[in-house]
């Protein structure tokens, strides 16, 4: 009953005319009378007669009040016969379409929609107008609009024609999903404003030897799994197998028989050899599941190796066609699922690298996508779904995305790559997480900034991105 009254004094339109008047005080009269009856019968009869009469009232009252909305409507509109029948247009500011929400700043559901409102008016700015009205200080609006409840959101069109109303609670991500349904789209949005946090001089100047640093995710070398690739620059030296594949699915250039340039570290005894003559220990981590390799140069050291360790012994080609097995959504990269962000475009999963490559799947993909990125400091969760390019979603709100840059040639900062991004549910994850890599430099961007970027990229630059033109050393 409490609902039923509520959404009546919601209602902008009771007592705001003769009709409602009435129909109000007919309300209270018939309230009145069945308090009074009910009263009666319970002296007269027992307690379990008056549990089902109770019943009965809670039924005629429900009655009553769905009669009395009707009513409201009926009467609202045969009063305003010197108003336009069809529904008036909104003041349409600069031809563009409008969301306009009516309701109060009391009401509970209006109260959810009104930080909404503020996201669309500031991440939407000059693509569609929102407009609030508070139609318990001004009603003109709310019988203007001939609604019936608070909150109602019109959807007007960029000429002011109604195409679309709703009414009660809405979010955000059904907001934009409407307007898409109704084929109003707005291609990239203005990123979210967020706290500006940047660090552009690392914590402690990197000492380490060029020689003991992986090419691709520069991280530390160690001597038991070291790769080293001939090229015509010079000694390509990565941390690892994985990062090799790593940079093998990044290259551009003709790859075939570009293994034979490749020696491993044998295990054993931390001699160099030919990557496909060597063979290979192959297990997964029992805590997270992520792969490691590790390479032998003599086949009767492996199995012995497998005893204290586990694993598969592979070849080189098994071991390539599992490295290249899982691929970055958006850049192609070979990917441990592990490492990345799930990412579902269109019913399909695929992963991104890092979380810029997997908020860049939208642009590759062109369809709406949403992003599983767990905080690279904590592991929890981010989830970030996009719609038309832009983010409709976001949970925890206070995620942010560190946008990793380093100095390039000629003064200008760009992306320090994959290895070098993470998301985080919060700035203070960041700053942790950046404590602890004295080394990275870059700057704190939202995720919608993130996407922005990534949507701003054409066919030619997505099939560019990430890749390494030429396998030469930094
Ligand atoms: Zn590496
Ligand atoms: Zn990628």
């Amino acid at each position: 009953m409490t609902a039923c009254s509520a959404i009546l004094a919601q209602c902008p339109c009771s007592g705001s005319d003769g009709m409602g008047l009435l129909v109000s005080v007919a309300v209270v009269a018939g309230l009145f009378a069945l308090l009074q009856w009910t009263g009666s019968t319970l002296k007269k009869e027992g307690t379990s007669t008056m549990r089902k009469i109770g019943k009965i009232a809670i039924v005629v009252v429900l009655v009553i009040v769905v009669g009395v909305v009707v009513v409201m409507k009926k009467g609202g509109s045969a009063d305003d016969a010197d108003q336009p029948t069809t529904r008036p247009a909104a003041s349409a500011k600069a031809g563009i379409p409008k969301l306009l929400d009516l309701g109060s700043v009391t009401c509970i559901p209006c109260k959810m929609m009104a930080p909404i409102l503020e996201e669309l008016k500031t991440q939407y700015a000059g693509k569609f107008e929102v407009e609030f009205i508070d139609v318990w200080k001004d009603p003109a609006p709310g019988r203007k609009y001939n609604i019936s409840l608070i909150p109602t959101q019109i959807f007007f069109d960029a000429s002011g024609k109604e195409l679309w109303r709703h009414e009660g609670f809405i979010s955000k991500e059904d907001i934009l999903a409407k307007w898409k349904d109704l084929g109003v789209t707005f291609g990239p949005t203005v990123p979210a404003r967020v706290p500006a946090f940047e660090r552009l001089e690392p914590a402690k100047p990197d000492t380490r030897a060029k020689d003991q640093i992986c090419y691709m995710c520069d991280g530390d070398i160690s001597a038991k799994t070291l790769v080293a690739v001939k090229t015509d620059k010079g000694l390509v030296r990565l941390c690892s197998p994985h990062c090799y594949f790593i940079m093998y699915s990044a290259l551009t250039e003709d790859k075939t028989g570009f293994e034979k340039k490749v020696s491993v570290t044998d295990w054993s005894t931390g001699k160099m050899v030919p990557a496909t003559t060597a063979v290979y220990l192959y297990g997964l981590d029992a805590k997270t599941g992520r792969p490691w390799v590790k390479a032998f140069a003599d086949e009767a050291a492996a199995p012995k190796q497998r005893q204290a360790d586990g694993g598969s012994i592979i070849g080189f080609e098994v071991l390539q066609r599992k490295e290249l097995s899982h691929r970055c959504g958006f850049c192609d990269r070979a990917v441990y699922p592990e490492d990345t962000a799930l990412v579902k475009a269109g019913g399909v999963y695929t992963w991104g690298c890092c979380p810029h490559c997997a908020l860049g799947v939208a642009v590759r993909t062109g369809k709406d996508i949403e992003v599983r990125q767990p905080d690279a400091l904590t592991g929890e969760m981010i989830v970030v779904k996009t719609l038309n390019g832009s983010v409709a979603s976001m949970e925890p709100k206070t995620a942010v995305a560190w946008f990793g840059m380093r100095p390039k040639p000629g003064g200008k900062w760009g992306s320090a790559g994959c290895f070098h991004q993470a998301n985080f549910v919060n700035i203070e994850n960041l700053k942790k997480w950046l404590q602890q890599r004295p080394y990275e430099t870059g700057k704190q961007i939202s995720v919608q900034q993130a996407l922005a970027a990534k949507m701003k990229m054409t066919p030619p630059q997505i099939s560019k991105a990430c890749k390494i033109g030429e396998c030469a050393p930094k």
